[in-house]
């Protein structure tokens, strides 16, 4: 009997799209049929090796291709795992990667000269055959002894059968019912071509028509000798692990016989996009014993923050028969570990040293997962600080980064500490009021203006014993550091009683909203600026509360007064005058919020509006007493709480 089932709504929107495409490379449909029997195979080998029972344990694990250009058919037959009636339902009937929407988003954008490398990067996989077919016939045999076998058929159009189907055998067989204008791939020396192109790595035979020898090389790539492998072979490899368009920027092959013995073949990514939209959705390396793929994504191979990097571990000593749970507990895997982690770290150390500009196309992808290792992984801090690079007031050039060890190598005289200035850009930052006097003194300040900084300095407190410094930490004493200012050229502070007078003022009218106002030693150029005496790490919390997407608490910081500025010289003046022109407490509140705005902690910028079209009104001659105080509204009350928005579920590992 013959049922009918209902493609899920996802597939029939991808069919649909891939149906009514015209694309010139429909050729890795074979990819990827050839692709899904290569997993079939690996299955089944790996069932083989745990000693379960198995329909045909001695069928050869190959797969097979036949033409039949009359009939204008393709069959590609594998001796893999099979399916079940279930099976057939749950893998066939339902996508369950995240990225089919995605993909229907993209492939509705993109014209149609642009669909293959959005089928490519997707990876829809088994679908893709429906640009070249008008019929699938699936018959297939599970690999479990009592199992039948089914015939499952589909034109692509919304529905799919399944019946009762004849096969002896384990395995499967995938006859494609070629279209009209795709009868072209009815041909022995067409799949050969696209086998050679696309899937020579794959590591069962792949024999096509009545050939005994096998089209493909099978070669698994990474056992090879690397003086033997050309940099397109690399790449070609690569692509076919990830299917991601772009090439890598990095490979590492090596081959290691004490203590372990090992193969692996590590890429770095031409970009990070990778993750989501490649069917490598996972991060985690690829698995083998001995040849045989024991996992897809193994993640304990390599630390988290070098989960960007793909690629094939291939290990001589693991027990054959271990199952894929118990994997993960072996001594074996701790030492892998070990060892990979440690060569990844070195090669991109000796590239940082010796091949600055590859190094930092790398970082630029990836830094800031390389920057998270220093705090989440703290055993690997020493081997990850020769890989932190930072913009510096040195050259004030976001594109111009230092390493930590070139900002001690060239301290300024009696310097010790290492000093940074964090913010949300590199722009806004680089006009900070805390600049002043360290470009007065000639000392150089590092920018950590990467939404990670706050992360990586909870693990990376010092370096080299250099202890790293917030330049608005009230502590902070420069006057022994660097070149003396030349007091001489600066404008007179104002006298102590004056200053003292409109310091009171400005307590009064700000309240809570500063822990305390002080007088300052070092700023020049601009009136005032926040500082805080938290230390270390903690005053960043509300930093990384903000990216985590949590509520958070902006720090309540203490103001600090440039006695010298003309503006301050001008608002005691006026204090002096009449304490009650309202026109001072606005611009006392417009000194603390323009404050807030430099340190990139304002929470309303635009509240600020109103209360500058009244300042700018009192420059452009309205007297005091006329202008409207009632609109100006402080846009900073007395506690600020910023409240996370709290639709985003589940959105608080995001980093
Ligand atoms: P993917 O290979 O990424 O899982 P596909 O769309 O290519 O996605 O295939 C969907 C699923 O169909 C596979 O995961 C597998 O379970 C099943 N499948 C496809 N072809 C075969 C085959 N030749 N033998 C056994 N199962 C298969
Ligand atoms: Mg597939």
């Amino acid at each position: 009997m013959t049922e009918t089932f209902n493609f899920q709504a996802e597939i029939q929107q991808v069919l649909d799209i891939l149906v009514h495409s015209l694309y010139t490379e429909r050729e890795i449909f074979l990819r990827e049929l050839i692709s899904n029997a290569s997993d079939a195979l690996h299955r089944v080998q790996f069932e083989l090796l745990t000693n379960r029972e198995v329909q045909d344990a001695d069928a050869e694990l190959a797969i097979e291709i036949k033409v039949d250009d009359e009939a204008g058919t393709i069959t590609i037959s594998d001796t893999g795992i099979g399916m079940t009636r279930d099976d057939l339902i749950n893998n066939l009937g339902v996508i369950a990667r995240s990225g089919a929407k995605a993909f229907i988003q993209a492939a509705q954008q993109a014209q149609n000269g642009g669909a293959a490398d959005i089928i490519g990067q997707f990876g829809v996989g088994f679908y893709s055959v429906f640009m070249v077919a008008d019929k699938i016939q699936i018959t297939t045999r599970s690999y479990l002894p009592e199992e039948p076998a089914y015939l499952w058929e589909s034109t692509g159009v919304a529905t799919y059968t399944i019946e009762p189907g004849e096969r002896e055998t384990r395995g499967t067989d995938i006859v494609v019912y070629l279209k009209e204008d795709a009868k072209e791939f009815a041909s022995e020396w067409k799949v050969k071509d696209i086998i050679r192109r696309h899937s020579d790595y794959i590591a069962f035979p792949i024999y096509v028509g009545e050939s005994e020898e096998a089209t493909n090389k099978q070669q698994a790539i990474w056992r090879q000798d690397p003086k033997e492998i050309t940099d397109e072979q690399y790449n070609d490899f690569y692509k076919m692990l990830t299917m991601d368009w772009n090439e890598p920027l990095y490979h590492i092959h090596m081959r290691a016989d004490v203590p372990l013995q090992f193969y692996t073949l590590l890429y770095i990514p031409g970009g990070t996009d990778l993750g989501i939209l490649s069917p490598r959705k996972e991060p985690g390396l690829k698995l083998y014993a001995r040849k045989v793929l024991i996992q897809e994504y193994n993640k304990d191979l390599l630390p988290e923050y070098l989960g960007f990097v793909q690629g094939v571990v291939d290990s001589e000593d693991l027990p054959l028969n271990v199952s894929r749970e118990s994997v993960q507990a072996t001594r074996i895997m701790a030492n892998l570990k070990k060892t990979l982690t440690g060569k990844v770290l070195t090669e991109l150390k000796r590239m940082a040293q010796k091949n600055r500009e590859d190094y930092l196309a790398i970082y630029e992808q990836f830094g800031r997962f390389i920057k998270q290792g220093v705090a989440a992984s703290p055993a690997d801090r020493t081997d990850i600080e020769p890989l932190l690079f930072f913009a510096s007031t040195r050259s004030d050039s976001p594109d111009e980064l230092f390493t930590l060890e070139e900002y001690i190598e060239r301290r300024a005289e009696g310097q010790d500490d290492i000093y940074y200035i964090m913010g949300e850009d590199f722009h806004s930052v680089s006009r900070s009021p805390h600049l002043d006097a360290f470009r007065q003194r000639g000392i150089e300040v590092l920018y950590f203006t990467d939404p990670v900084d706050p992360f990586m300095l909870m693990g990376l407190p010092d370096y080299k014993s250099h202890k790293l410094r917030s330049v608005d930490e009230a502590e902070i004493d420069l006057s022994s550091i660097g070149q003396a200012e030349d007091e001489s050229a600066r404008p007179e502070p104002l006298p102590e009683d004056t200053f003292t007078a409109l310091r009171d003022h400005f307590a009064a009218v700000l309240g809570e909203r500063v822990r305390d106002v002080r007088q300052s030693k070092t700023l020049t150029g601009s009136p005032a600026r926040l500082i805080s005496d938290e230390s270390g790490a903690s005053r960043q919390m509300f930093r990384i509360n903000r990216l985590l997407d949590r509520d958070y608490e902006l720090p309540v910081k203490i103001l600090e007064l440039n006695p010298r500025h003309p503006l301050l010289h001008n608002l005691s003046g006026l204090l002096a005058q009449d304490s009650d022109n309202p026109l001072v407490n606005v611009v006392v509140e417009q000194v603390f919020e323009t404050a807030l705005l430099q340190d990139g902690i304002h929470p309303d910028p635009s509240a600020m509006a109103g209360r500058l079209n009244l300042l700018m009104q009192a420059a452009t001659g309205t007297p005091a007493a006329e202008l409207n105080y009632e609109a100006v509204r402080s846009a900073v009350p007395e506690a600020v709480v910023e409240e996370a928005d709290t639709d985003a579920e589940g959105g608080e590992e995001e980093a």
